[in-house]
């Protein structure tokens, strides 16, 4: 049984079809993990909650959804200076340890057999990074992290709420940057 961490429906997609066309896991039960204290505000957390409820009921997939607890996010960048927090790898590293920390304690204390994370999907890092994390918490929980061979970022996807910001409040400041200008600590008035 894998517990697939899960971001929003869009990442879902792309991993569920990932793990379905391997043929080592498709008949392999697969169970939905939403854990993302890193998400920012709380109704952007609810929408994309609602847009993994969708797709999954859609799938005939159970979905776990784990309370929004940004607090968990904030304590784990706790060590990273203001400054570097809009350094991508310096934070995301760190945002994605907790989700994946989380995920494999909630995978040991159920019995799943395996792990996986749409973190795999991300752009915003090397995807080596992300296999290291999940390759230690694998050690650390005995729950093999699966890295499917293939992944199709490409892959266009419709029907749903779709984010245009990774999630965090870091990188809706750098998405408003990007789209109206404005400096990394809000909008300029
Ligand atoms: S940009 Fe995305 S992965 Fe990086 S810290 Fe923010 S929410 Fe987490």
């Amino acid at each position: 049984m894998m517990l697939l961490h899960v971001c929003c429906a869009d990442c879902s997609l792309k991993m569920i079809e990932a793990i379905k066309s391997d043929p080592e896991m498709k008949e392999e039960e697969l169970n939905l993990y939403y854990y993302n204290p890193n998400i920012h505000p709380q109704s952007e957390f609810t929408a994309r909650q609602i847009a993994v409820q969708k797709i999954a009921a859609e799938n005939n997939i159970k979905v776990i959804i784990a309370n929004w607890t940004p607090g968990d996010y904030f304590q784990a960048l706790e060590g990273l200076p203001e400054a570097n927090r809009f350094n991508k790898l310096n934070r995301c590293r760190l945002c994605v340890r907790l989700r994946l920390t989380q995920t494999f304690k909630f995978a040991a204390e159920n019995k799943y057999s395996f792990v996986s994370s749409t973190t795999q999907t991300s752009n915003y890092m090397p995807i080596g990074v992300i296999l290291k994390i999940g390759e230690e918490l694998a050690q650390k929980n005995g729950v093999e992290f699966y890295h499917p061979p293939q992944i199709n970022c490409e892959l266009k996807t419709s029907g749903f709420y779709k984010q245009n910001y990774c999630g965090c409040v870091y990188s809706l400041l750098e998405r408003m940057g990007e789209k109206y200008g404005t400096n990394k600590r809000g909008v300029n008035y």
